[in-house]
């Protein structure tokens, strides 16, 4: 959490009483992700708070696996959920946490409830449970196992444990109010059976707690004094009270609800994008087109901008949904700071400058990033073959275009100003090659004749460069709300989120990029090294970003 002067979110307010009244002298929160999908930017938000929040105020925020639903879960997922916490700039406190560290003590509190008659076997099974529960109008009714002694309790649930029943036959729920308006309160489920091999506790359990039940425990075992959560678990806060204080936890934590992050063009939902995965419509969870953090990642944001959204975006209790556009905002705004500048050309075409010698080579220079000279210089070979982007040059054009034109001037990025004198074509008229001629003396001056060049294009040598491909990404959906209102989000697939350009020539000083450095390549946006496909042979640029938005024209 940046220390900048906006005012506090509600949340900041809540800790900053509780640290003032005394109520705590620091601060603990948690994030708990179940390890059945990779992060995405949804639960950045969730990082960036919980442990932006110790940070800013001196306190701790642990790492918590939620993992009492072993069929989804996987150690693929624990692993990722580690390597994205960690990219993002964070640490846990202490060793990792997980819900499954507490099943013991767990089944010890439910027997607690059973012996308080606060908990009961029940053996409605999942459907006839879903009639008893009622309606949000109408109340529910009491499950006719709901008077079971103590003592059958006990020996059922012992037997439950024992694995002596099938999966769905039983489960064991705490004996609360049938008729509360709350549907939550009405005899939820704390134990369902499921014969299932868990990853972190093998084949020790097949009766698991489910989430309400764990939940608020762990945080009290762990001594969380503010557990934040998204809104749709507020209509659960009376349940966590309600097993917080029947219960002989060692602390009384407190649920805070936000509203979740939703960004237009993008899905947030773990499943959705396993499907994405699944059915091979992307290049696996960290595609750059993915908004997994570690697609994200590989896509080229950085850290930085993704916890500058987040903090954009805002912490409140309105659902709303943020604009993909604040997000690219947020990474131009990272990238333009420290991004070292370089030129490469995406659609090369062949320029000879016939008044140049041919044996002749000069090393022209210039800044690494123009607002910042620590970043030193850069040196590129100009000679009489150089290659420009086919875009940049024109026959005939308007004024409006301000390139190289047939008869016309044009400045070499960092170079001469030339002038374009022929234009050849191949059988069936497409232009190969340019014929220009070079203006003495126009290095860092204009023509002396007084006639200026129209504008400022990039540039390569023709002779001297590093043959790379460059994957320019678009929105993956093409849709706003992808999956809103029971849309099936694969009708919205762009096709054309991926263009891959092979043949693109950049700078020499391209030759030395590693995986962790960021470029903007001048006129035509932010560029990184893709982590999968690229190799010291043959570079693979993915294009982070462009430089300025473009897609609103494009669309409209
Ligand atoms: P599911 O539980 O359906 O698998 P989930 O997205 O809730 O999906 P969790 O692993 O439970 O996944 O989420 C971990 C934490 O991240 C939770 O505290 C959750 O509230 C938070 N979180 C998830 N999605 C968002 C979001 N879009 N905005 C903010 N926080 C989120
Ligand atoms: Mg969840």
């Amino acid at each position: 959490m940046s220390e900048n002067n906006r005012p506090l979110n509600f949340i900041e307010r809540i800790i900053e009483d509780d640290l003032a009244t005394g109520k705590y002298t620091s601060i603990h929160t948690r994030f708990p992700p179940e390890p059945n999908g990779y992060l995405h930017i949804g639960h950045a938000k969730s990082i960036w708070l919980n442990f932006g929040l110790a940070q800013k105020y001196g306190g701790k925020c642990n790492l918590r696996f939620d993992d009492t639903n072993p069929v989804k879960e996987d150690e693929e997922y624990v692993e990722s959920i580690q390597k994205d916490v960690q990219w993002l700039g964070y640490q846990w406190d202490g060793e990792i946490h997980y819900a499954s560290d507490y099943f013991d003590q767990l089944y010890d509190w439910a027997i607690y409830l059973i012996k308080q008659g606060k908990a009961f076997v029940c053996d409605l099974n999942a459907e006839q449970m879903r009639e008893y529960r009622g309606t949000l109008t109408e109340p529910g009714k009491e499950s006719p196992f709901r008077t079971r002694s103590v003592e059958e309790n006990m020996e059922l649930f012992e037997k439950m444990r024992a694995g002596e029943f099938p999966d769905g036959t039983r489960t064991l729920r705490a004996k609360i109010d049938m008729a509360s308006s709350n549907i939550n309160m009405r005899d939820p489920v704390l134990y369902r059976i499921k014969h299932a091999n868990h990853h972190q506790t093998g084949d020790k359990w097949c009766i698991y707690p489910s989430y309400d039940y764990t939940h608020g425990q762990s945080d009290a075992i762990e001594y969380i004094t503010h557990s934040i959560c998204t809104l749709e678990f507020e209509a659960h806060r009376p349940l966590y009270d309600w097993c917080i204080q029947n219960l002989p936890v060692p602390a009384e934590p407190h649920q805070y609800e936000f509203s979740r992050l939703n960004v237009n063009y993008t899905i947030t939902s773990k499943r959705k994008l396993k499907q994405l995965v699944d059915e091979n419509h992307v290049d696996g969870w960290n595609d750059p087109r993915m908004p997994t953090i570690s697609g994200m990642r590989r896509r080229g944001y950085t850290p930085k901008a993704i916890r500058d959204f987040c903090e954009m975006a805002g912490v409140t209790k309105v659902e709303g949904v943020v604009d993909v556009s604040m997000l690219e905002y947020a990474i131009r705004e990272d990238l333009n700071a420290i991004s070292p500048r370089a030129m490469c050309v995406l659609h090369p075409l062949k320029v000879t400058l016939t008044n140049y010698p041919e044996d002749r080579t000069e090393i022209m220079t210039a800044p690494v990033h123009p607002q910042d000279e620590a970043m030193g210089t850069r040196e590129m070979p100009f000679c009489r073959e150089i290659l420009i982007d086919q875009d940049d040059f024109r026959e005939e054009a308007n004024k409006q275009y301000k390139r190289l034109v047939l008869g016309k001037r044009v400045r070499l990025r960092n170079s001469y100003v030339i002038e374009a004198e022929e234009a050849i074509k191949d059988a069936d008229g497409n232009i190969i090659e340019v014929r220009a001629r070079v203006l003495e003396e126009t290095l860092g001056n204009n023509p002396a004749d007084g006639v200026k060049p129209k504008g400022v294009i990039h540039w390569v040598s023709a002779r001297d460069n590093v043959d790379c491909e460059v994957r320019l990404y678009d929105r993956l959906f093409n849709d706003p709300a992808p999956d809103a209102g029971g849309k099936n989000f694969l009708d919205s697939l762009n096709p054309g989120s991926l263009e891959i350009l092979s043949g693109c020539k950049g700078e020499i000083g391209l030759a030395q990029a590693t995986l962790d450095d960021r470029y903007q390549f001048e006129r035509e946006g932010y560029f990184v090294l893709d982590s999968r496909y690229s190799t010291p042979e043959k570079p693979v640029f993915n294009r982070v970003i462009g430089l300025k938005d473009t897609w609103e024209k494009a669309a409209s």
